[in-house]
């Protein structure tokens, strides 16, 4: 496609962006030469303006460094000191056991610890005892002593006697990512050397306005810190201002997306106040929450503007956000388009088909669910009636992708449990209708932050206030020897008519060591624990047919424990369903528990979660399930989230210049990104596609940074 528009961009090359003295190639950096050029080259640094960007991993100073003795559950930087290690190999694996000590054993006491480091064997001729290394890691007390866990994988950069040395003098150390060809000591000295002359010749990414409105480090002194920081507040003030950087980056790149795209698609508005939407509206057989009329308020607003709507709704599971989406569905509807909904299994889209249907019934809206279940001759009659106009909604799976479904004029898109779907099949389906507003919904509530980081060009909507009557699901976590006091639980609690969930990480595998997966328990429990009761199994092997079929009989009542695996994860309502059992509850992730733990707790009675466990689980899963007994706000657990698995991991975006190298702190740095967000969308109000000289080199990075390799957020 040509943009005519934005012909200027091919004009902005390096040479016209970068100052002359930043424009030479790190070849001719003392040390360097045409081999580690070679090397850099392959990580992206081509001149010494890339050079200068290529900021280090950690800072180490002896006052932020962790200790092995003090052991906690925390993760730490540690600066350590390998003793010696010892090959194993077990069943095809090789394995690795490291002895290791803190290599600044004024920081405590002498302290033995083991790192177990798993199928890397060419380790072994590097890890020489008396070599010192660095990485981030938490420290275990366990029954073979202390245990040591390194983050990133495995993580972690030789350290050489000097900087121990330096460490132990109060100095502080920048290290960086080193490889073969260009070791620490070589990085360290040509970034000291490179920060020193060339970072005042460093062009400024952040508008004058911005600069003078907020009190922060000049760029020049910025690059020169982060690489060789002089002291502690030397080193945080330069990481503020490159932080804020990055985000302003970010920012000005989801700006302009966003800018464009309104641009090339003038919307269509909608009408908001038709008849249908009003007796919809008092027919409802509840009030809606506060939180969901503020929701309806927004979306409503959007889809009368003339712009698309591309809003998220977030709001925890059972917090209602079916009934948000179909008012947006039939003001769509009345003013004669199309809307599709797409939900990530077929037994969600089966209900929301259900459900939805039922509130468009009364005004004669012709419906239709496509799952993958349809015969060929329903699917082709569905597809013509798609294409005709006939049929104004349909709910679906990603079978509503294929090719041949076709819309005469969709005008919404709902996509439910958004995080299920990539960014790749939102975007097929938004190709389907030309200009189609898009609401998005999510149960697994990221930090405001967050999605305004990963969502830039998203506006947000919040249910977070739940329906009257709903009190929290009370949580515990019971190790194995709690077992046949929860049976008796659950006996009880059936005995007084209500039904019970009980999950397992894995159907049938012969590799779990309990034995208990879902076949086999279902086994145990049919034939000596729960006889009187009727149990059944449903797991992601049986078709679509078989599962619905299931999932109805448990929605009548016909079967009072339901075993499942995860497949029962999102989106069912049963609200007779008052217990649920996660099994091995230590292999879930935190927001997959939460998510499963809200299939209960939908109706008035009390509803329990137990989290069973065995005794042996690593500090990480302590820290989920604790999470989870302790709260039952996602929003909070979301949060929780984040600090256990860390940011980078949680965002899903490439590990990218400074904002991602550990530096930002997703919960302190809200305000910085809110500012970042704020400013962006200002200049590019100013100055729509960045056209302006003096926005030259930011028009130049961004493109650089988010445009050259496709697109930046790879979200899961
Ligand atoms: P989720 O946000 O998890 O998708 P649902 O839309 O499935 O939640 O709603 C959960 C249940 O709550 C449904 O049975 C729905 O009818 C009911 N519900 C939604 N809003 C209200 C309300 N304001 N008052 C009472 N019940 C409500
Ligand atoms: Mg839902």
């Amino acid at each position: 496609m040509i943009l005519g528009h934005d012909n200027s961009h091919s004009r902005v090359t390096e040479e016209t962006v970068i100052p002359k003295a930043l424009g030479g190639s790190v070849q001719y950096e003392k040390g360097v030469g045409p081999r580690r050029a070679l090397a850099f080259s392959r990580m992206g640094v081509k001149t010494v303006h890339d050079l200068l960007r290529y900021f280090p991993e950690w800072h180490l100073h002896v006052s932020q460094l962790g200790s092995l003795q003090a052991a906690s559950t925390q993760t730490e930087t540690l600066a350590i000191q390998i003793l010696g290690c010892e090959e194993q190999r077990r069943s095809g694996r090789h394995m690795m056991k490291v002895l290791m000590q803190d290599a600044l054993p004024h920081v405590s006491l002498h302290a033995l610890c083991h790192w177990t480091v798993f199928n890397r064997p060419y380790l072994k001729r590097e890890f020489i005892p008396g070599r010192y290394i660095v990485c981030r890691g938490r420290v275990e007390k366990s029954i073979w002593g202390l245990q040591l866990s390194v983050e990133g994988d495995g993580k972690f950069e030789f350290l050489e006697e000097e900087h121990i040395a330096a460490l132990k003098n109060g100095e502080m150390v920048s290290v960086y990512h080193a490889t073969q060809l260009l070791p620490q000591g070589v990085l360290q000295a040509l970034l000291t050397e490179a920060s020193r002359k060339y970072a005042s010749f460093m062009p400024d990414l952040l508008p004058a306005g911005l600069l003078k409105k907020m009190d922060m480090m000049p760029v020049g002194d910025a690059f020169r810190a982060i690489h060789a920081p002089k002291n502690l507040d030397d080193l945080q003030a330069a990481r503020v201002r490159l932080v804020f950087e990055e985000l302003f980056l970010l920012q000005i790149f989801l700006a302009e997306r966003r800018r464009r795209q309104q641009e090339h698609h003038k919307g269509r508005s909608y009408r908001v106040h038709g008849p249908f939407l009003e007796q919809f509206k008092s027919d409802l057989p509840f009030r809606l929450t506060g939180a969901q009329r503020k929701a309806v308020g927004e979306i409503i607003e959007d889809l009368a503007k003339p712009v698309p709507m591309n809003r998220l709704l977030q709001g925890d599971v059972g917090s209602g956000k079916t009934v948000v989406a179909a008012h947006a569905i039939l003001a769509v509807v009345e003013s004669g388009y199309q809307a599709v909904v797409m939900a990530p299994t077929e037994i969600l889209a089966a209900q929301h088909g259900k459900t939805i249907g039922a509130w468009l019934e009364p005004h004669h809206v012709k419906m239709a669910v496509l799952t993958s279940g349809l015969s060929s001759k329903e699917r082709s009659a569905m597809a013509s009636g798609l294409s005709s106009g006939d049929l104004q909604v349909v709910v679906g799976t990603h079978a509503l992708l294929e090719d041949r479904v076709m819309f005469r004029h969709l005008g919404l898109i709902v996509i439910d449990e958004r995080h299920k779907f990539g960014v790749r099949q939102r975007e097929e389906l938004q190709r389907k209708g030309e200009h189609a507003d898009c609401l998005m919904m999510t149960a697994t509530p990221f930090p405001r932050a967050l999605v305004l980081t990963l969502y830039g060009d998203t506006d947000l909507s919040m249910l977070d206030e739940m329906p009257p009557g709903r009190s929290p699901v009370k949580t515990r976590w019971v190790h194995e020897k709690g077992r046949k006091e929860v049976y008796a639980f659950i006996r009880e609690r059936v005995q007084a008519g209500e039904q019970v969930f009980m999950v397992y990480p894995t159907i049938d595998s012969k590799t779990t060591r309990s034995g208990r997966t879902a076949v086999a328990m279902t086994q145990e429990l049919s034939d000596s624990v729960f006889p009187e009761f009727r149990l059944a199994l449903l797991h992601g092997r049986l078709s679509s047919r078989e599962k619905e079929d299931l999932m109805r009989q448990f929605k009548d009542h016909q079967v009072d424990i339901l075993i499942a695996t995860s497949v029962i994860e999102v989106g069912i309502d049963i609200s007779r369903a008052t217990v649920i059992v996660i099994e091995q509850a230590e292999r879930f992730g935190l927001a997959q528990l939460h998510q499963l733990r809200g299939r209960v707790g939908r109706g008035k009675q009390q509803a329990h979660c137990f989290l069973l466990t065995s005794w042996n689980v690593s500090p990480e899963a302590r820290d989920r399930l604790q999470a989870l007994e302790q709260t039952h706000d996602g929003f909070v657990i979301a949060e929780r989230d984040l600090e256990i698995r860390g940011p980078g991991d949680l965002m899903g975006i490439r590990q990218h210049g400074a904002a991602d190298a550990g530096w930002l702190d997703v919960k302190r740095d809200t305000e910085l990104l809110e500012e970042a967000r704020k400013w962006a969308q200002g200049l590019v109000t100013l100055d729509p596609g960045l056209q302006s000289l003096d926005h030259r080199y930011l028009s130049w990075m961004m493109r650089r940074r988010f445009e050259a390799d496709g697109n930046l957020l790879q979200v899961s």
